[in-house]
């Protein structure tokens, strides 16, 4: 195999590893954002509970000043009750206690109502707020996970691309043109010479061209129909039934 065909063959394989990195590092934020989905419906979830707890906190605040209102007027009555004149009057004093009485055990039971309101607002923000806390765990520890993948694969991207721009150093500028066009226009741009086929296209070689290929290992060839550097694998020179890798 010409050593420039066998460099190019390694350059290749560095960039497949660089494009699945690149591919990685693109990919990694996609997970997050995945992992993160359900917060923002959880955090409403816990939002709308907490206000319907300031609510009937407030009303609950609205109703104690109304007992005592009515308490204070129940008393007011009581004290009044002995000053009265007539029979009417003192009727009228009664049925006004009865009724404020009355309206404090209404203000009272529906207090209670209200305290099971919260009660039920506020277990209901505990168990989603739970499931929040446990989600929120599981994304900040995919971020840091993200993070050094990340790094990681940085570094290696980095270690690799100067060990292609040394390969790359010593390749004949021709053939390293050429092999750049393929490879921008076909992803693959060294191809194995597959029985009579380039291991790429598929498509039968000639057989003058085969022929030279064969028997002149010193020279560079390049498939007469896709453009990809072709080469014979070490193996076996005349029937080779591996397969090239297709981009
Ligand atoms: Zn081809």
């Amino acid at each position: 195999m010409h050593k420039d065909v066998e460099t190019l063959l390694e350059a290749q394989g560095l960039e497949q590893r660089l494009k699945e990195l690149d591919a990685e590092i693109s990919s990694l934020p996609r997970r997050i954002t995945l992992l993160e989905a359900p917060l923002a419906a959880q955090q409403a979830e816990i939002d709308r509970a907490a206000a319907a707890t300031a609510m009937a906190q407030a009303e609950r605040r609205k109703i104690e000043s109304q007992i005592q209102d009515l308490k204070t007027r129940v008393a007011k009555s009581r004290n009044h009750s002995a000053e009265v004149k007539t029979n009417q009057e003192y009727k009228a004093v009664l049925d006004e206690i009865t009724y404020s009485e009355g309206e404090i055990s209404r203000c009272e039971e529906r207090i209670l109502q209200l305290m099971e309101e919260i009660e039920g607002h506020e277990a209901a923000a505990r168990e989603v707020e739970a499931k929040r806390a446990q989600i929120q765990a599981e994304v900040d520890a995919a971020k840091a996970e993200t993070r050094a993948r990340t790094d990681a694969d940085l570094a290696e991207k980095q270690r690799l691309q100067d060990q292609l721009g040394a390969l790359r150093q010593g390749i004949n500028p021709n053939t390293l043109r050429r092999y750049d066009r393929v490879a921008r226009l076909r992803g693959q741009a060294v191809a194995v010479l597959d029985q009579y086929a380039c291991g790429a296209c598929r498509v039968r070689l000639r057989p003058q061209f085969l022929q030279e290929i064969t028997s002149r290992p010193e020279e560079v060839f390049f498939c007469e129909t896709c453009g990809r550097l072709l080469y014979v694998a070490v193996a076996s020179s005349e029937a080779n039934v591996t397969t090239a890798p297709v981009a």
